[in-house]
């Protein structure tokens, strides 16, 4: 345990901007019956506890509030188990998301899931936040990747479902409770992932395109042909893209022209030299359709990084642009084009000076938007704004990384009161005192 000022900055905040505070005590149990007696007693005492995990989740949710206590699960750590022919692995909740995919390539499986936060961010977190990452349109998010949970609830109570089956139709899907609720109905001590095949080949390509309905169009034909080899499609607004090029130390754009939008498209495959040439014609095929003007495809691994860079050049730029408003948020994909213009105009109508950059994930209708005026006073009611828009246009306010504190006021925008009510009655039962994550998600 640590008290006071033994407690340090470390754990007194995540990666988001809500208001860091050092917790009253960091307990760090280091096996799920430790974890088990601590929650007893704080249920027993109605002490507020907030879980830490790898401190980098961006919706606020593992910042300490005024009297709580941290559980931070970075003793419970490691894998317990491989099984190579099941294609199971079973870890500690504390594990990062790193140590388990290297796991995973030793033996020539797969773990996918993946995000920039991967040598800090736990395996716990990315469940309990149902985390996305980059290989959502082929994977799916963190969800579909749990097979099993062990999770201590708020009384103490060890509820062991480290199931490893794929089909198991045996009574409710219990786990499901804990994915996504970021830490608010228990506490996720180990979890049963499901491996894929590790596959031999990647194939990335860096394209130009001339309006929003070319990247509908280019997203639905690549679909239909790359099929399930499809791992990434990530779009760039031309704002996004320039600022990062002029901004980040390193990057540079490999095109002479400059075009409305970018799209990076990233495939998979196993035999290679087949799906080098399939890769070719498929993108040529698409040029000479006109749906894009322009298309290069990386001829070694170092190229294809160079392509990433550009794409997670956010991280750079975050840091240079000041007080940013910066929204994750999911909406209708025939809507984003539309949506994306309308908000430009509208905050630039009301705020001077105003710059807003998009980018995301967009083969899983999920849209970044960083906007900022150089004036922190402007943050909060841009924010504001952006959220009233998705309610309007029937979206997600957020779409992989949380409510946690900050999104909590806006749940009402994309949650019906029927929703919100049930997921407060499955808080009232599974933790009556509400000593779990007080505060977050409802
Ligand atoms: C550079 C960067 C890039 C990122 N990219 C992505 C991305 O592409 N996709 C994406 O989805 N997210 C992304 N994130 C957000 C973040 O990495 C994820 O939300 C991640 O899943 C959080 O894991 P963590 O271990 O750091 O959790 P923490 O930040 O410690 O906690 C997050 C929430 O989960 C709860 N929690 C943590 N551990 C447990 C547990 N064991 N049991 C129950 N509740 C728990 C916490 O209380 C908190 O509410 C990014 C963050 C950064 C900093």
């Amino acid at each position: 345990m640590l008290l006071d000022n033994n407690v340090g900055e470390r754990y007194a905040s995540d990666w988001s901007e809500a208001v860091a505070l050092p917790p009253k005590a960091v307990l760090r149990p280091s096996s799920t019956e430790q974890l088990s007696d601590v929650m007893a007693i704080c249920h027993d005492h109605a002490q507020p506890i907030v879980v830490q995990g790898g401190l980098t989740g961006l919706a606020g949710g593992a910042t300490p509030q005024a009297g709580e206590i941290s559980i931070s699960l970075e003793r419970m750590r490691g894998i317990e188990m491989l099984d190579e022919a099941g294609m199971t692995m079973t870890a500690w909740a504390g594990t990062t998301l790193q140590e388990l995919q290297e796991a995973a390539l030793e033996v020539d499986l797969y773990l996918p899931l993946d995000l920039a936060a991967r040598g800090s961010c736990n395996i716990g977190g990315n469940v309990a936040t149902n985390a996305g990452g980059t290989e959502v349109i082929r994977y799916g998010m963190a969800r579909a990747l749990v097979l099993g949970l062990e999770v201590v609830l708020a009384d103490g109570t060890v509820i062991s479902s480290l199931n490893t089956l794929v089909k198991n139709n045996s009574g409710f899907d219990l786990k499901q409770l804990f994915i996504g609720s970021e830490g608010t109905l228990g506490i996720i001590t180990r979890v049963v992932l499901r491996l894929q095949p590790r596959l031999l080949s990647t194939h990335t390509a860096l394209c130009g395109l001339p309006d929003y309905p070319a990247v509908l169009a280019l997203l639905n034909n690549l679909k239909r042909d790359f099929g399930a080899g499809m791992t990434g499609f990530e779009v760039m607004w031309d704002n996004y893209y320039r600022s990062v090029i002029q901004q980040t130390p390193g990057a540079t754009s490999p095109f002479q022209s400059e075009y409305p939008f970018y799209v990076l498209i990233e495939y998979k495959e196993n035999a290679p030299v087949a799906a080098a040439a399939r890769f070719e014609s498929v993108l040529c095929e698409q040029l000479e359709k006109g749906v894009m003007i322009d298309a290069l495809i990386a001829q070694s691994s170092q190229d294809a990084a160079k392509f990433w860079q550009i794409r997670d050049g956010i991280g750079t730029l975050l840091k240079q642009l000041g007080p940013v408003s910066n929204q994750d948020v999911s909406l209708p994909i025939a809507l984003i084009g539309e949506f994306a213009q309308e908000l430009e105009t509208l905050l630039k109508e009301r705020y001077a000076n105003l710059e807003i950059l998009y980018f995301g994930h967009l083969g899983d209708n999920n849209m970044h938007a960083v906007a900022y005026t150089g004036r922190i006073e402007d943050t909060s009611p841009i924010g504001e704004d952006i959220m009233q828009m998705i309610g309007r246009y029937g979206g997600a306010v957020t779409a992989e990384h949380g409510i946690g504190v900050l999104k909590k006021k806006y749940l009402s925008l994309s949650r019906t009161d029927n929703e919100i009510a049930l997921m407060k009655r499955l808080k009232q039962a599974l933790d009556p005192h509400d000593i779990l994550n007080r505060g977050r998600v409802i």
